[in-house]
């Protein structure tokens, strides 16, 4: 059975899984073994040469392992796909993979905080340039990557808030001058954004956040040209930022749901952002879906859901969050996004908490920013948690 052609909900619940498993096994078994056993010599060569299928060491490639891999493969409609043992274990193997001194980094200022860290503390020392535009501004954009680039490195929707890069644009220019495109779609999911069709080379994900969907395990899953992908595997073949069978198996079993609970998300969040910008207490509400988003036409064309994450400013001060926060019994107070349950976080404490009130100012953060990312939980019970909150800023 082929799934390259079926929808993303049968994908989810089948891919990688078409073949029959280890003792007949319904679902993929944890294989928790770091070698693999082989009686006699000339087997394990053909498999350690690449003549034939298997395994020899679960650092390179682990059965469990690679189910994950095929299963988000076949979601982002790639020809290979590999993963790590988290998001940033992606992100840095790929730009590692690829920057040599002398090279030059194109990407934007809104990136997540730790791929911020790289551009701005780790590559410079290299000698590699990075440029990065101010996001959402895709003239500026493409007047940076026609400069010329090794790689260009984006992220739409952008965290915390929520602004929209122009991907097939943006990768015209990238295809132009010869660069590698790498598209961070954490927070779109492949349910709603898939990259690879809009001409990127690469695309990666924290899997930590929706493909696992209930915040229980940590990963990072990179996918695009054969080519590119093998060159990357074989550098984290070597720094060892290897996923688990263990974490594959927790990312697996989550990903089973990925479909549903990603529509789920997107329709509560749209109705989330509706409510909170009727609300008088609210200042601005930042969400894709909203007619009003700077954004909005440019996500309508590339995405096919605008997500479950928004974030939403408040009329008053600092203390005006903190109240807001303590009183919200549905959602847990922590740094994620993407579960099951709905989370909450002020991006002035967590994600940019080593930025200045000037520099967060710069970046269009206000200081009452409030990120929601909305679980599976029903509609009108957030609601009604958040009107019980608000009343009490
Ligand atoms: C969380 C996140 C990362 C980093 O992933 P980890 O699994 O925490 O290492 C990268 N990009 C985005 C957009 C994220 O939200």
């Amino acid at each position: 059975m082929s799934l390259e052609k079926q929808q993303p909900s049968t994908i989810a619940a089948w891919g990688g899984e078409e073949r029959p498993l280890a003792f007949g096994a319904a679902q993929v078994p944890i294989v928790q073994s770091a070698p693999f056993v082989y009686d006699d010599v000339d087997s394990w060569l053909d498999v350690a040469l690449g003549r034939a299928e298997g395994h020899i060491y679960s650092r390179n490639t682990n059965p469990t392992v690679g189910v994950f891999e095929e299963k988000l493969r076949l979601l982002e409609g790639a020809e290979d796909a590999t993963s790590f043992a988290t998001g940033m274990a992606a992100i840095s193997n790929t730009l590692f993979t690829f920057l040599r001194p002398g090279d030059r980094v194109v990407s934007i200022t809104d990136s997540y905080g730790g791929t911020s860290k790289i551009f701005l503390d780790f590559l410079p020392p290299m000698g590699v340039e990075v440029e990065l535009v101010e996001t959402g501004n895709d003239e500026a954009l493409e007047a940076a990557i026609a400069k010329g680039a090794r790689i260009v490195y984006l992220e739409t929707p952008t965290n915390p808030t929520l602004k929209i890069i122009d991907l097939p644009r943006a990768i015209a220019a990238a295809k132009a001058v010869g660069a590698i495109s790498v598209i961070d779609n954490t927070f779109a999911t492949p349910i709603n954004q898939r990259p690879l069709d809009l001409g990127a080379d690469l695309v990666l994900h924290s899997a930590t956040k929706f493909l696992g969907g209930h915040d229980d395990a940590m990963g990072g899953v990179l996918a695009g040209r054969r080519e590119l992908v093998r060159q990357v595997y074989h550098y984290r073949e070597i720094t060892g930022a290897t996923l688990s069978a263990f974490g594959a198996y927790l990312l697996l079993r989550g990903m089973k749901t990925l479909d549903l609970r990603v529509r789920r998300q997107n329709e509560t969040a749209l109705a989330i952002a509706r409510y909170l910008a009727a609300h008088p207490k609210v200042d601005q509400v930042f969400y894709p879906g909203l007619e009003d988003h700077p954004g909005h036409a440019v996500a309508a064309a590339q995405m096919t859901g605008f997500g479950g994450v928004l974030s939403f400013s408040l009329h008053g001060d600092f203390d005006a969050t903190k109240r807001c926060l303590k009183a919200v019994k549905l959602a847990h107070r922590a740094a994620s996004l993407g579960s099951v349950n709905t989370l909450i976080g002020i991006p002035a404490t967590t994600s940019h908490v080593e930025c200045s009130a000037a520099e967060r100012a710069h970046l269009g953060i206000p200081e009452t920013l409030i990120r929601y990312s909305c679980g599976i939980e029903a509609f009108d019970d957030l609601r009604d948690d958040l009107e019980t909150a608000l009343a009490a800023v």
